[in-house]
């Protein structure tokens, strides 16, 4: 009233730009932060064999809960990690810290020891040293190879399949088990389970969630399944949620699965390392070539 206000729809996109890349920064700034000073942790969530529905392991899962931020979810500080190199320096505290952590866990009645799966970023992947850094994680913790599961993702692979079946070929040679993550959720080719050196492929939450309603999804589950096999991969289902589902699962003929059904993600505790002493299901050992499940 009385007034004339200009507005200029260029000057406002520019703040809000820069307000986001501000909130980018800062939240950059506190990861840095919390790297550095302990301010992240590992939860663990089961893995269980099918149709027993017996812990054999946990995968490793990052949380982030920060003083000013709050908690801040995987799916927000993972991507921000890999744009940023962040990732580098998170995934070799989360493998260490995994890896320590699941040494203390005693194989208990059953004799084996809970297998412990850490997700690596195509990003650390493609580092020189990333070797290096998991011969140091399994030498300083004394974790037997065969207890760490690597779980990569498609990317990876897509990127440049010679150089990452190369370097997976060699973490393999260590004994450390390797899982194809998320598979489905992308442009995921068949031919990715033969060319890499694979002991699991983790079928994504997006098939398992529908493959009690729709057919299509069932279908496409039951030729995965059948493909991996026939390769000599296991396959584990992700985001098991139903009773249902891990009816059809196990009709399948899944090897193994995770999710809310089974347990979900949980700090180390005591608690957890008595249930993973105790449940940890006994299997024959493998032999040189045979199927390893993670
Ligand atoms: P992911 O590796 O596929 O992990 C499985 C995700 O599904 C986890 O989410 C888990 O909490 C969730 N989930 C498990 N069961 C169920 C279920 O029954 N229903 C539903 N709705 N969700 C379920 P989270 O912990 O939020 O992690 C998300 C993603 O972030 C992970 O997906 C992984 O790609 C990435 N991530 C987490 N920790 C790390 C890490 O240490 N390094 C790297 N590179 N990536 C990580
Ligand atoms: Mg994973
Ligand atoms: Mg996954
Ligand atoms: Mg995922």
């Amino acid at each position: 009233r009385g007034r004339v206000a200009h507005f200029d729809s260029e000057l406002l996109a520019e703040a809000e730009t820069s307000d986001v890349v501000r909130a980018r920064h800062e939240m950059e700034r506190r990861l840095r932060h919390a790297i550095e000073t302990g301010g992240l942790a590992l939860h663990y969530q089961p893995v269980v064999a099918l149709p027993g529905g017996q812990v054999t392991g946990v995968e490793a899962l990052a949380r982030w809960d920060d003083a000013e931020l709050g908690v801040v979810p995987p799916d927000r500080f993972i991507p921000l990690a890999e744009q940023t190199g962040l990732i580098v320096d998170l995934g070799r505290w989360v493998l260490q810290t995994a890896c320590r952590e699941a040494a203390g866990w005693p194989a208990g009645p059953t004799g084996v020891a809970a297998t412990v799966a850490v997700n690596v970023s195509a990003v650390q992947l493609a580092q020189r040293d990333f070797l290096d850094d998991v011969v140091r994680a399994l030498a300083d913790s004394g974790l037997a190879p065969e207890r760490l599961c690597l779980e990569i993702t498609e990317t990876a692979a897509i990127t440049d399949l010679g150089a990452t079946a190369a370097r997976l070929t060699q973490v393999r040679d260590l004994g450390v088990r390797l899982a194809l993550d998320d598979f489905g959720a992308g442009h995921s080719a068949l031919s990715l389970l033969r060319a890499l050196p694979l002991d699991l492929v983790k079928i994504d939450r997006s098939f398992v969630e529908r493959v009690a309603s729709d057919t299509a999804d069932a279908v496409l589950v039951r030729l995965v399944v059948e493909a991996a096999h026939s390769l000599g991969r296991r396959v584990l289902a992700e985001g098991v949620e139903s009773d249902e589902q891990a009816r059809q699962l196990i009709a399948m003929g899944c090897d193994a699965a995770q999710g809310w059904l089974f347990g979900k993600p949980e700090p180390a505790s005591p608690a957890l390392t008595e249930r993973l002493s105790r449940r940890a299901v006994s299997g024959p050992r493998p032999g040189p070539g045979a199927a390893r499940c993670c």
